[in-house]
């Protein structure tokens, strides 16, 4: 199993506290964690986790569209909404994590707590001699205000994930259209929406995307991500933790550890082996068989195959594989270029019958030893 998006690095998790909890994920069948930053401060503190803790805990560095208040002693208070003078030197660190934070408290807040580095510049004007006038007054800052603030920092982190060919890993609560929309328009890819929390029509226009949706382990308690589990389908769902929140237990500090309990629970809700939902969110593509060549009343159409796609039963349920790149790999006894294995590359193209075959055109003909073999259906490009 692997914990898409966690936040462990002090203080959101106790610098001792760190490995033993590393080692309790490793114990109940964690293979990573990804530990997601809020902002500059945190995404330092990950890399330099990262590198002790190599090929287990990875790195997601973003800036967090809510950011921490916190007291003299490091000790979180409360949060604000970002501000775009927040990015002031993040982009050397930029990777992932990026999103819109609409709810009530972080736009009331932002007033709370006058952000340092716009203070700093506000400070920096009135003292040069300009005039003394706060480039992002705090107080005066409208909810719209803080939400076109907010869509600044995140476009730019989109912009700069795809130029970087990264993938995105949004957080977006009350935030959840606004997000899509955004990085539709921007023209993002790799996405995973993490706790999700929008409408299911918004869940479905990110899936014909080709987003991916993370679970957090508080699906086993909260209606809303059980309704979003029904949704996804395994092929695009994600396992998160969000220690230390969103835990199966309301009021329990969360850790990468309670995943199997969301395994479990997705098992339920889609009606599956619990082997199936790790095995499924851990590879790119989803199983079939070549069932043979199309057949018309006279010969056959080698360039047509037919294809049985796992787990998958009706041809309702084939919709979703429509337009979805196909491969079929395979051992060729020459080596070209170093290499014996060799691939043809094809495209799902409609529904075969009603008990969820399909039928994929090749670029080449499949070799007629490939009937009954297995090929990988790609979960990329979207079909959009
Ligand atoms: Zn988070």
């Amino acid at each position: 199993m692997i914990d898409i998006h966690a936040h462990i690095y002090p203080p959101t998790i106790p610098a001792g506290s760190i490995p033993p909890l590393l080692q309790r994920a490793k114990a109940a069948g964690v293979t990573s964690i990804l530990s997601v930053s809020e902002n500059l401060v945190d995404a330092r503190h990950i890399l330099r986790l990262a590198i002790q803790h190599t090929n287990f805990l990875f790195p997601c560095a973003g800036m967090h569209p809510a950011q921490p208040v916190r007291d003299p002693d490091g000790a979180t208070v409360g949060y604000r909404s970002v501000v775009e003078s927040d990015l002031e030197g993040f982009f050397e660190f930029m990777e992932e994590n990026v999103g819109l934070d609409f709810t009530l408290p972080v736009l009331d807040s932002l007033h709370n707590a006058c952000p340092p580095r716009a203070a700093a510049a506000a400070a920096a004007a009135a003292t040069t001699g300009g005039a003394s006038r706060d480039p992002s007054p705090p107080t005066t800052m409208t909810h719209d205000d803080i939400k076109t603030e907010q869509r600044k920092v995140f476009a730019r982190q989109v912009r700069f994930a795809i130029q970087q060919d990264l993938p995105l890993n949004v957080h977006s609560r009350s935030a959840g259209h606004h997000a899509i929309t955004l990085l539709e328009e921007l023209g993002a890819k790799k996405v995973v929406l993490h706790a999700f929390d929008g409408q299911l029509k918004y869940v479905r226009k990110g899936l014909a995307l080709g987003y991916y949706f993370s679970i957090p382990t508080s699906v086993v308690r909260t209606p809303q991500q059980q309704a979003l589990a029904q949704e996804v389908p395994l092929e695009l769902m994600l396992l998160e933790s969000d220690t230390p929140c969103l835990g199966p237990e309301r009021g329990v500090s969360n850790v990468p550890s309670n995943l199997s309990f969301a395994a479990h629970e997705i098992a339920r809700i889609k009606n599956v082996d619990l082997e199936t939902v790790p095995e499924t969110m851990s590879r790119l593509y989803a199983k079939g068989r070549v069932l043979g060549f199309k057949r018309a009343k006279r010969n056959q159409r080698p360039d047509i195959s037919l294809i049985q796609i796992e787990g998958v039963k009706t041809a309702a349920d084939t919709d979703f594989y429509l337009g979805k790149r196909i491969a079929f790999v395979y051992r060729a006894k020459r080596e070209v270029n170093g290499s014996k294995i060799r691939c043809i590359w094809g495209r799902i193209t409609r529904t075969h019958g009603g008990s969820g075959a399909v039928k994929a055109r090749f670029r080449n003909n499949l070799p007629a030893k490939s009937f009954g073999a297995s090929v990988r259906i790609m979960m990329y490009p979207s079909r959009v």
